[in-house]
């Protein structure tokens, strides 16, 4: 079921909203309600987020979460956006900016809370002789440890 809070939102909030659209669009998806606040929360959370979180930060709208599991593999399909596994079955995703599609990351995970943060600095830089899943970028990269609230 589609909402209308979009309208009348402030001008900068509809231009990221035409942004969105122009997304979708672009990679053949349409501009469905639940896809641009899916793919909304995804870019504005600048980390991955499992179908869970994702589902749980979009409660106040109406729709299910079947719904927003189906937005978050359309998008991961489409190429918006990244499935990434970090070690415990659980699927998490992360908006890819389009411009940089192949700039595969490291996370960090930490091990007593299980928040899992983007390490944009740490790509990976791999020689001739690497396995080809790793030439290829089909791989993870995780670094465990216990994040800074967890540390304190
Ligand atoms: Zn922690
Ligand atoms: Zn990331």
């Amino acid at each position: 079921m589609a909402t209308r809070k979009d309208l009348g939102r402030p001008a900068d909030d509809r231009s990221r909203i035409d942004a969105l659209k122009l997304a979708l669009r672009g990679r053949g998806l349409r501009a469905t309600p639940s896809r641009l606040a899916v793919l909304g929360l995804l870019r504005s959370n600048g980390g991955p987020l499992s179908h869970a979180e994702a589902a749980d930060r979009l409660h106040d709208q109406s729709w299910d979460r079947a719904t927003i599991y189906r937005n978050l593999t359309d998008l991961a399909e489409a190429g918006l956006a990244r499935r990434s596994d970090v070690g415990d079955h659980t699927w998490r995703f992360e908006a890819v900016d389009v411009a940089h599609a192949d700039d595969r990351h490291a996370h960090f995970v930490c091990t007593e809370c299980g928040v899992v943060e983007c390490m944009p600095d740490v790509g990976l830089a791999v020689g001739k002789a690497a396995p080809r899943a790793v030439r290829r970028k089909q791989v993870e990269v995780q670094v465990r440890g216990r994040c800074d609230g967890c540390a304190a």
